[in-house]
């Protein structure tokens, strides 16, 4: 299974903890604050998955955390989703302005709420659902954390399964190692840029029996790119 990590950030213990409880039963790791003070301290070291966001917050408000959040090129990709009892239309655009993707009101549908984040995890990081993903005849399986291709089962370690994953959710762009740490390892500040060199030499030996490592091209002086089916390009 791949995990996605959810930060939450509420100040009511009440809501903090329905929150965790249902998240967790979601499948996801679930990180709680009660403030932007903590929640800076988290983004600090790991890159979430996806930001659940109260507005009324003690100290600093929802909206000038998801500012500071998309103002900040490590983490303005995050999926962001403002949870508040404001449901006036203006506050809704004002929420959206501050860069939230989406906007939950108060009192809420845990069900609903956990729909919106797979929703919103479909568009924004497909790479972090549990959806099977197929390119060329290779295809990757993250609930069983299976990889086929050419009938035949290729054995990953987890990295490289994450990296695959990755890659075959983003095909055909080139992705720098910089960019490859931040999605796939969730930071670049603790991991050296030679690892991911690692980790795709081994990706492309595990694929090399079924001929799938051709899908991985070296782009010279940048990263790495992917190549996908979706534009009817030919096998390389
Ligand atoms: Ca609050």
């Amino acid at each position: 299974m791949n995990q996605c990590t959810i930060l939450t950030i509420e100040d009511e213990p009440a809501i903090s903890d329905i929150l965790r409880l249902n998240l967790k039963s979601a499948g996801y790791e679930v990180i709680s604050t009660n403030n932007v003070k903590q929640a800076e301290n988290v983004v600090k070291t790991i890159i979430p998955g996806l930001i659940i966001l109260d507005w009324m917050l003690p100290g600093t408000s929802g909206p000038t955390f998801a500012k500071l959040i998309r103002n900040d090129k490590r983490t303005q990709n995050i999926p962001i989703i403002m949870l508040t009892a404001k449901s006036l239309e203006e506050d809704k655009i004002e929420g959206l302005n501050a860069g939230c993707d989406d906007y939950v009101v108060k009192p809420f549908s845990p069900k609903e709420l956990v729909a919106r984040i797979r929703a919103l995890l479909r568009r924004r990081s497909p790479e972090l659902t549990e959806d099977a993903v197929s390119n060329f005849g290779l295809s990757l399986y993250p609930a069983t954390r299976t990889v086929s291709g050419n009938k035949q089962e290729i054995t990953l370690g987890p990295k490289e399964f994450k990296l695959l994953h990755y890659f075959m959710t983003h095909t055909d762009r080139v992705h720098s190692r910089a960019h490859l740490l931040n999605h796939v390892w969730g930071d670049h500040v603790f991991v050296e840029e030679r690892t991911v060199d690692v980790h795709v030499r081994r990706l492309r030996q595990a694929l090399t029996s079924t001929g799938f490592h051709k899908l991985i091209q070296t782009v010279r002086g940048v990263g790495y790119k992917f190549i996908g089916e979706q534009n009817n390009q030919p096998f390389p």
